[in-house]
């Protein structure tokens, strides 16, 4: 960098830097030889909600009640007492200067979070006001304020510029902060040696920075606003930036001149913050979502489509643990998703070991990269990985896999918001389980599991309203098995139990999908016959007469043959109720009974 480059030309007293001390959300002031306020900035006289006039009747202890003129480390603390509260309050001095025996101080509360008092703009309030204030100083006494601006400017958290109004923002002097900022020394971006200015700034940002400036200009206004700019090293960087126009009288042109600083940090850390409170949002939404699914199948089919709205995957899978396995009970994203469905893997699976062993989420970054995944069929698709635990009671019933085929993409919040909705989601999974079996419980006969009476009553009287509205063809088969009794008695109880099973088995064998097929009580049962009139009835009686007679039921010592007889009866028009129907089937068994076992009757008048 050459000197003359290094010192804004005409740069001259440090009253030119009040309109940007006026700028900045930090705190500044000047004092005096006398231990007087010289200068105060507009962040500092709104805090201590007093004019400038008032500041200047105080003494510098009134203030700083620790005030030593030789203290001027930077970093540290520096205490303030406010003059109407008198509240003390400390800060963090972040610069402090000695000049011509003025101290000029610079302290932090938190910079740029508060909203910025607006200060009037006019010509005198120019950053670099060169002509105004020049004439009555030596060459000498300006050389030596040039040198303490200088100092000042380079030490200024950001770069402050003097530009021309065009769409490159040609820069005629930029500050020392200009390298932290952009990566660039200030000649490589004066008169657009090397780069323009405008090339930093993101090209979603330049056409709005560029109205919003002519706009100011309109008006004799202030401009300031936040947008990205690319350093250098093509680092993506959020930068704050105050300005106003200027008229230039040596230059007869109208100029730019502003502050730019750094906001990368605080812009992080908001939208980090609101990131959060988004899956915050989204999980409660999506834990609610799955909360209103009762059964178990919606319960599982809706969860990955929840968890979609917590966190980015391209495929996920749900895995219940069963029988000493794990299956997957559900999943997104794959091509062959109805493949993947009951795939089973041992519990001793390498990654599910590693899950069970911390009992948390476990994160992976490239699982292209990681041997436990050479089993997987989607290791081709899965770069980030997560794989968490569904706990309840302390017991893991499961597990959520996410994939992202971008690698490291998962985060620490990442896997604290995926616990919170496994854990919700595992209260759901076993409310459905339990609902599932209670369902189950109330409609299904514990010994046999078809349905039992009254189940099969409900869905009987619907199919009978249905068959009798669109005289579709309806028949009721009632059986009992003969001589149960001496069964028992001869082979127990328990073998009695067994055979029971082993009956119902061979009978559903024989029955279609849409046949209703329960235990009326003890060892009789009952059959609904769908779109079957009283012939094919007959048929469907005299078949499960057979296969029930034709070969013994083996169980472990004996082979006990048993025969069965039928009644069979057809909705037809003497028939009003469901009653009368297995009425009449019961009728008709009683008759096959009588009448020697081992056969089917069917009712007649
Ligand atoms: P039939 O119907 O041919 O007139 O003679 P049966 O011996 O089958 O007659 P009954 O209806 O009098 O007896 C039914 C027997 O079925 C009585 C009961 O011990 C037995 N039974 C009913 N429910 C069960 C059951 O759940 N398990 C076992 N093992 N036996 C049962
Ligand atoms: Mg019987
Ligand atoms: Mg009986």
């Amino acid at each position: 960098m050459n000197s003359n480059q290094k010192k804004p030309q005409g740069l001259s007293s440090l009253e030119t830097l009040y309109p940007f001390f006026n700028s900045l959300q930090e705190f500044v002031c000047i004092i005096s030889e006398e231990e007087k306020f010289e200068f105060a900035n507009q962040s500092l006289l709104s805090f201590l909600e007093i004019s400038s006039t008032k500041l200047k009747v105080l003494t510098v202890c009134d203030l700083f009640p620790l005030f030593d003129k030789n203290f001027k480390k930077p970093h540290s603390q520096i205490d303030l007492i406010h003059p109407k509260s008198n509240k003390k309050h400390t800060f963090v001095l972040n610069f402090s200067h000695d000049i011509d025996g003025k101290i000029l101080y610079k302290f932090t509360i938190s910079p740029f979070l508060a909203e910025l008092p607006e200060t009037s703009s006019s010509s005198e309030n120019s950053l670099f006001n060169i002509h105004s204030s020049k004439t009555k100083k030596t060459q000498k006494e300006n050389t030596h304020s040039e040198d303490q601006l200088t100092f000042l400017l380079r030490n200024l958290p950001g770069m402050v510029y003097r530009c021309k109004n065009d769409p490159n923002w040609t820069m005629v002097f930029v500050s020392e902060g200009c390298y932290d900022l952009t990566g660039y020394k200030p000649e490589d971006l004066i008169e657009n040696k090397k780069i323009a200015y405008n090339d930093l700034i993101h090209p979603q940002d330049q056409i709005k920075i560029w109205d919003e400036i002519q706009e100011a200009i309109q008006v004799n206004k202030k401009y300031e606003f936040v947008y990205r700019i690319f350093t250098a090293d093509q680092q993506e960087k959020w930068v704050w930036e105050r300005g106003q126009a200027a008229f230039d009288n040596h230059q007869q042109s109208l100029v730019l001149e502003g502050f730019i600083t750094d906001i990368t940090d605080r812009i992080r850390s908001e939208m980090e913050a609101k990131k959060a409170q988004q899956q915050a949002d989204a999980l409660r939404e999506a834990l609610t979502e799955i909360t209103t699914q009762l059964s178990l199948a919606e319960v599982l089919r809706k969860i990955l489509d929840s968890l979609k709205k917590v966190l980015s995957y391209e495929s996920a899978t749900l895995f219940l643990k069963l029988d000493g396995e794990v299956k997957i009970v559900a999943a997104r994203g794959f091509e062959n998703t109805g493949l993947l469905i009951n795939r089973t893997f041992p519990s001793n699976h390498k990654l599910i070991l590693a899950i069970d062993e911390v009992r948390k989420p476990l994160i992976i970054k490239d699982a292209s990269k990681d041997p436990r995944f050479e089993k997987w069929d989607i290791k081709e698709r899965s770069r980030s990985w997560m794989g968490i635990p569904l706990i309840r009671n302390h017991i893991t019933i499961g597990y959520l896999t996410l994939d992202n085929n971008q690698p490291d993409i998962y985060t620490e919040e990442d896997a604290n918001t995926a616990q919170l909705f496994a854990n919700g989601a595992a209260i759901v999974i076993e409310n459905a389980k339990l609902y599932e079996k209670s369902q189950q419980l109330a409609t299904s006969d514990a010994l046999t599991s078809i349905f039992n009476r009254r189940h099969f009553y409900e869905l009987a009287l619907t199919e009978f309203e249905r068959s009798k509205r669109y005289k579709a063809h309806l028949s009721v088969v009632m059986l009992d098995i003969d001589h149960f009794k001496y069964i028992n008695d001869k082979y127990g109880h328990l073998t009695g139990d067994q055979l029971l099973i082993s009956f119902v088995q061979r009978v559903q064998a024989e029955l279609r999908i849409s046949d209703v097929f329960a235990r009326y009580g003890g060892e009789e049962f009952i059959i609904l016959l769908p779109e079957t009139d009283n012939r094919q009835a007959i048929q469907v009686a005299e078949r499960i007469r057979v296969v029930t007679a034709e070969k013994p039921f083996t169980n472990n010592q004996t082979a006990p043959y048993i025969t069965i007889s039928l009644g069979v009866a057809t909705l037809d028009s003497s028939c009003d109720n469901l009653d009368t129907l297995i009425d009449r089937s019961d009728k008709a068994l009683y008759e096959a009974k009588q009448i020697g076992r081992n056969r089917v009757r069917s009712w007649n008048h």
